[in-house]
């Protein structure tokens, strides 16, 4: 089988949807190559920042998530040790609230926005290597699908939206620019049922971090983490409902009670951390967004955020590329700077909040300047001009 595309975009999850359904919209013809099912679930919560639901909104895809019956999240609370404080998140940005749609939500309504867009969405296929011309330039893709057959896709910019553990990152060598100094959180979560939630609920102390995340279905997610050395020892023949209710009440034992009389779920989930990095975003023939080209820790809950502006930016570099306002290295070069003066300042905040060798009091002062960087972020997205990519 073959193919010859304009674009291809491996990954049809968040950062690879969203990138597919705005280059379609471009008027470009897109192939999206994904190896999982449409509507699988993944390892992650899934809280949206400010700045997610400021592009789900500008792409009209948001109305998707609320008519998923996808709750309205309108103040945090964060729980410290004897203390919680409360925050209205307030209308800003024409947003007036936040929303964290379950994976089975969230990424099948990009996809299928891209396919209306005009991609050709494909699932069940993964892309097992690149194609390249006599000067290294990457020239699409070799993907195989569920029945064997080998399809051969060429295009002039394959897309590496296929997350940690890209194989487009991997293939074209892409450097890590930024590694996070620690070696990243581990976590435990769920979905719980009949545990009423006060919007987002966090909850910080000394070596613990959680939170409580109202989601579809009725359900609240609760997550917990911690250094991945902590989660080992406590893990060490206890099982994870008592990993997690013992973490959970180590930091807030008002939180843990409510918890534990909610109904839980059948399993939870874990993930054993990773180092946070930013890679090098583009190159010949090809370019990455999403976790491909950067990962921050999960506490930051803004990894979602994160692909869903890159898809943005892409998406306008490649449209100032075509229209000829930038040559193709020019506009692609333009992503990289915008995207890391966009993703530096938190990286180094979550970095710092990830190593959880924090006091209290720091702790707080981190988390300020986190809320910050986030800010920063949002009035970025805010100041682009929405008729440079309308369709
Ligand atoms: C425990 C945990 C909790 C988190 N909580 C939050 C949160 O609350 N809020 C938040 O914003 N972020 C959160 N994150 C981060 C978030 O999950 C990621 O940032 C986000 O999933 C990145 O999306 P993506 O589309 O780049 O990659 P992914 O979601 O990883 O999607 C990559 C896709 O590529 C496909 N793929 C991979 N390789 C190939 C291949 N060779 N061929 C074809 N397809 C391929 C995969 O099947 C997959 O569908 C969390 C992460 C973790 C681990």
């Amino acid at each position: 089988m073959t193919a010859s595309p304009d674009v291809i975009v491996v990954g049809a999850r968040c950062a690879g949807s969203a990138t597919a359904m705005l280059l379609a919209r471009q008027g470009l013809d897109v192939l999206v190559l994904d190896r999982g099912q449409h509507g699988g679930d993944t390892v992650s919560t899934h809280a949206l920042m400010r700045g997610g639901v400021l592009q789900l909104q500008r792409w009209g895809v948001l109305d998707r998530i609320v008519a998923a019956g996808t709750p309205p999240v309108r103040q945090a609370v964060f729980h410290y040790p004897g203390e919680s404080v409360r925050i209205t998140i307030k209308p800003a940005a024409g947003v007036d609230a936040l929303y964290a749609p379950r994976r089975t939500v969230l990424d099948p309504a990009l996809a299928d926005a891209a396919a209306e867009a005009g991609a050709d969405v494909r699932f069940g296929t993964g892309v097992t290597d690149l194609l390249r011309d006599d000067t290294r330039r990457v020239t699409g893709v070799v993907a195989r699908d569920r029945a064997g057959r080998v399809l051969q896709a060429t295009a002039p910019l394959t897309i590496g939206a296929d997350g940690i553990r890209s194989t487009v990152a991997d293939a074209v060598g892409a450097p890590v620019l930024r590694r996070a100094r620690g070696s990243g959180g581990a976590f435990l979560y769920g979905h719980w049922d009949e545990l009423p939630v006060d919007g987002y609920e966090w909850v910080y102390a000394p070596g613990t971090s959680a939170g409580l995340i109202p989601t579809n279905d009725g359900r609240t997610t609760v997550f917990v983490g911690t250094t991945p050395s902590r989660m080992k020892q406590v893990r060490s023949g206890a099982s994870t409902f008592q990993v997690l209710d013992d973490l959970l009440r180590s930091a807030s034992p008002s939180v843990a009670d409510r918890v534990a009389s909610a109904r839980r779920p059948a399993r939870l989930r874990g993930f054993a951390g990773t180092p946070g990095y930013l890679r090098k975003a583009w190159g010949p023939g090809w370019a990455l967004v999403g976790d491909a080209g950067g990962f921050e820790d999960p506490l930051s809950t803004h990894g979602i955020t994160d692909a869903l502006r890159d898809a943005e930016l892409l998406a306008r570099a490649v449209h100032a590329s075509r229209e000829g306002t930038d040559g193709e290295q020019e506009a692609m070069a333009a992503y990289q700077a915008v995207r890391d003066g966009m993703a530096d300042h938190l990286f180094d905040v979550v970095d710092t909040i990830a190593s959880y060798s924090w006091t209290m009091p720091e702790l707080r002062r981190l988390l300020l300047e986190a809320t910050s960087a986030m800010s920063e972020q949002v009035e970025r997205l805010e100041r682009l001009d929405p008729a440079a990519v309308d369709a």
